[in-house]
């Protein structure tokens, strides 16, 4: 047992145990040990990462390595606080590199379109291939940069629970912000209102809903400053893999102290007078009066804390997407394709309805494609790729996942078929699936979806439960589940803001 002696210990040394070693959780961890905190991760786990693990995939020509979950990196930026943080230089943990192309886009009808990293460049392609004028492409990409410096400080980087943050300029000045940037209705009306003339053109703005798993046509138009991550801050391929961000949290709070304690997972936040005391595990009740939970907020309440109230009206906000992932080994190398390739489907609301409204998969589905090996060749054998094939899909509400798994994977399949004009499934020589009902028994994320609650609403961003319980003294939150939401960015903001609320 951790010995508490709460009055003895000034509140910055105070031990924090953090249930999790998520990104977020990781991320956390790592924070409050540079602030001088004695560290304890729980992790239900052999390993830490989470969505965010590796695995090798075994195959006769040899393995495959994959990154499980996330693939797409933006704001570097928010990693490499963390090591400045800690007076590190961030160089010596995690190396990355802007990519450029960023995505290769192929069209139900046969076009292809590359998202070139550089803003005119991109807008040129889009005027050569789609017709559609470039000044009109980087007047959009331009005002979705406005609108992000406009909200992201207030929207993302702060406590929208917290009296304190309404109150300042910037909060004021980002609210009275959004009318004027024309960021009313959904996301898909501004993009038609951008770009009504080419249907190929709102599909691809339309996609970015997705980055946090939410349906563009029923999302506010404020999800439109996302393409800005991409084209005007960059999108980013770490040097050894997404699972690379995970290992350098590890290294970091290694380095200063934390106890990871892998394949424990927590049963039990235990409370009392209204005060976290302890958490318990299959092993031994540990004494902590400060608890961060990386759990999914619903499973955290409804598994650790099953005798105490839960916020029901948050834990019932809707959930964002979920996927089917199948991982390939494939013998051949395909030169047209980069790191991301989007192959979309022909009919983009009837996708989006059958995820959201009919909560299936439809029958001609958007397909995802994300191969390392372009980047790191010893990812997969000589003359192998290693493909991470997504298609998005409803989270878990017990759908029959092994007839949608096999019908999905032949509606993939000829969708790749059609584009690439070569049979692909021949050249399958290994394979791994990962589906809702996966994601959520090896993660403990509510249905497997991937992102918390969906962004479907334009107050969403309010609805999210706060990073910290307004019940329970000394309990936490960070995570995709809570403010300020899921992807690899907003957990680690989501771990600074816990932090500073600790601090
Ligand atoms: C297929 C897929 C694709 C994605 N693509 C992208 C992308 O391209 N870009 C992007 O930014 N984001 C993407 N995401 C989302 C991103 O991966 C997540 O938002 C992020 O990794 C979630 O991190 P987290 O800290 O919330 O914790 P999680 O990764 O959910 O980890 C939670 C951890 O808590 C542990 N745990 C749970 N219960 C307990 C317990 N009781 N005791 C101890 N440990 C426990 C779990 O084992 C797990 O390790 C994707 C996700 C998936 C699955």
């Amino acid at each position: 047992m951790f010995s508490k002696k709460k009055s003895s210990i000034p509140a910055s040394r105070q031990p924090v145990a953090v249930v999790g070693a998520g990104v977020a959780g990781l991320a956390a961890a790592a924070r409050l040990a540079i602030a001088g905190h004695p560290v304890t991760v729980f992790e239900a786990s052999a390993s830490f990462g989470g969505k965010m693990h590796q695995f090798d995939l075994a195959g006769p020509a040899g393995p495959y390595r994959f990154d499980a979950g996330p693939s797409l990196f933006t704001l570097p930026g928010l990693v490499d606080d963390i090591f400045r943080l800690a007076h590190r230089d961030p160089r010596d943990y995690l190396r990355y590199e802007r990519l450029d192309p960023i995505t290769q886009y192929f069209f139900a009808d046969g076009t292809r379109l590359t998202a070139w990293a550089d803003s005119p460049r991109f807008a040129q392609e889009i005027e050569q291939k789609l017709g559609v004028p470039a000044a009109q492409v980087e007047q959009f990409l331009a005002r979705s940069g406005r609108a992000y410096n406009a909200t992201a400080g207030t929207f993302l980087h702060k406590s929208l629970h917290r009296a304190g943050t309404y109150l300042s300029t910037d909060t004021l000045k980002a609210m009275a912000a959004l009318p004027t940037l024309g960021l009313t209705g959904t996301m898909h009306a501004r993009h038609e209102q951008a770009f009504g003339q080419d249907a190929r053109l709102v599909q691809l703005f339309d996609r970015y809903a997705t980055y946090n798993g939410s349906d563009p046509y029923q999302a506010p138009a404020t999800l439109s400053l996302i393409p800005h991550l991409e084209h005007g801050l960059g999108a980013y391929y770490p040097e050894g893999g997404i699972y690379a961000i995970a290992s350098s949290l590890h290294r970091l709070g290694t380095e200063f102290g934390v106890q990871y304690r892998f394949n424990e997972p927590v049963r039990e936040i235990v409370a009392a007078g209204g005060h976290v005391t302890a958490v318990r595990t299959d092993q031994d009740i540990y004494d902590f009066g400060l608890v961060v939970s990386n759990m999914d907020v619903v499973p955290t309440y409804r598994r650790l804390l099953p005798t105490h109230p839960a916020p029901e009206r948050t834990l019932g906000q809707p959930r964002s997407s979920s996927a089917l992932i199948f991982y390939w080994g494939i013998a051949h190398k395909f030169a047209e394709l980069d790191v991301h390739n989007i192959f979309f489907s022909s009919d983009y609301r009837a996708e989006f309805r059958a995820i959201f409204e009919d909560k299936t998969v439809a029958d001609d589905v958007t397909v995802y494609v994300n191969i390392t090996s372009k980047k790191e060749p010893a990812d997969a054998p000589p003359g192998h790729e290693n493909w991470f094939v997504m298609v998005n899909v409803p989270h878990d509400q017990g759908q029959d996942w092994n007839t949608l798994t096999q019908r999905t994977r032949q509606v993939v399949l000829a969708r790749l078929h059609q584009a690439l004009g070569v049979d692909v499934e021949p050249l399958i020589a290994s394979e791994k699936t990962w589906t809702p009902p996966g994601i959520a028994a090896d993660t403990s994320s509510f249905g497997g979806a991937l992102y918390g609650s969906s962004s479907n609403n334009a107050l969403a961003a309010f609805l999210r439960h706060p990073n910290f319980s307004g019940r329970l003294d000394g309990l936490y939150f960070c995570g995709g589940s809570v403010h300020p939401g899921g992807g690899i960015p907003l957990c680690l903001l989501s771990a600074k803001i816990v932090a500073e609320l600790i601090g």
